[in-house]
């Protein structure tokens, strides 16, 4: 760990005393490959913590609040900010990628960002990229009542959100897992990947799945796109096994699926998740200090591991 000068608020900004925060495959490779700024770089794209600071003309908040931060930045003025897809914001990036993020002792941000937020602290430091990457992906494939969802990696950091997610948007999801406990979320089925087809089948009567989350990669393709129905979609947005794939079209056209990729997900699905995953559950394989960081990142892609990564910062 090395000793920076403090942040300050800068005007509509908050300084942030960051609590806690959570360690996502992509802060691996925001250290091993991604382009990344500023340089030297602080890590930590999903963290939260408690109001420390305020910058002049901010409004709504106090010093002690505990604030769920949205973890990427936007300008409010591009043609995708205009129409609610801050995400994808023409002048926007990432915190903890293309500017210093969370795996700090403070932190200042933009207080638009910032939503107060008095549930667990785990939840809290799962909201910005695991739970907000589901629930947009979720949103985009119009999940609701009665929609069959199957999540692949449902015990991965975005599998469990979106397990339990799709459940309170009223779906019937199979859970598909080396694992059982993601049952405890709310999955009406979990199945191993090499009884999902047979399972999904017997759900459904035959009819297969309305939606499959592939969040796996190449890896988990052909399995994901076999247990579609028609008139169904198939949202991915990760590629920890791959990003390259072959693809039958006739499969794709015959069944009329939808593909659709996904990137984090809008502000105004984040305020959303603030009301709607307060009493999330978050699986957590180990904890570490911030001292022990580097441990803390490398230990994300281990093959033993069960449940999120978090780190403690105060
Ligand atoms: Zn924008």
């Amino acid at each position: 760990m090395t000793e920076v000068e403090d942040p300050h608020p800068k005007r509509g900004e908050l300084l942030i005393d960051i609590t806690k925060a959570s360690v996502n495959p992509i802060d691996y490779y925001t250290i091993t490959s991604l382009k990344v700024s500023p340089l030297p770089h602080i890590p930590g794209t999903e963290f939260t913590g408690t109001v420390s600071q305020l910058g002049e003309e901010v409004k709504g908040f106090s010093e002690g609040d505990r604030v769920a931060i949205y973890t990427r930045f936007f300008d409010g003025r591009c043609d995708m900010c205009i129409k609610g897809r801050e995400m994808l914001c023409r002048n926007g990036g990432r915190i903890g990628v293309d500017t210093d993020g969370g795996f700090a002792e403070k932190i200042a941000v933009n207080s638009l960002q910032a939503f107060k937020f008095d549930g667990p602290e785990e939840i809290a430091a799962s909201l910005p990229v695991a739970a907000l990457t589901a629930y947009h992906a979720l949103k985009e494939a119009e999940v609701k009542l009665g929609t069959i969802v199957v999540v692949l990696g449902a015990s991965g950091n975005t599998g469990m959100f979106a397990t339990q997610l799709a459940r309170k948007m009223g779906a019937t999801v199979i859970a598909v897992s080396r694992k059982s406990w993601p049952k405890e979320l709310g999955a009406n089925e979990v199945v191993d990947y090499s009884e999902a087809e047979k399972v999904v089948r017997e759900v459904t009567d035959g009819k297969m799945a309305d939606v499959v989350i592939n969040s796996l990669g190449a890896g988990f393709w052909d399995s994901g796109m076999n247990l579609l129905g028609v008139d169904s979609k198939l949202v991915t947005f990760g590629t920890l096994t791959g990003h390259e794939v072959k693809l039958d079209l006739s499969k794709l056209y015959s069944k009329h699926v939808k593909l659709i990729g996904t990137n984090r997900g809008s502000l105004r699905e984040f305020s959303e998740l603030v009301e709607i995953c307060r009493d999330c559950k978050v699986r957590v394989w180990k904890e570490f200090e911030l001292e022990e960081g580097a441990d803390a990142v490398r230990s994300v892609l281990s093959r033993e591991r069960d449940g999120r990564v978090l780190i403690n910062v105060s």
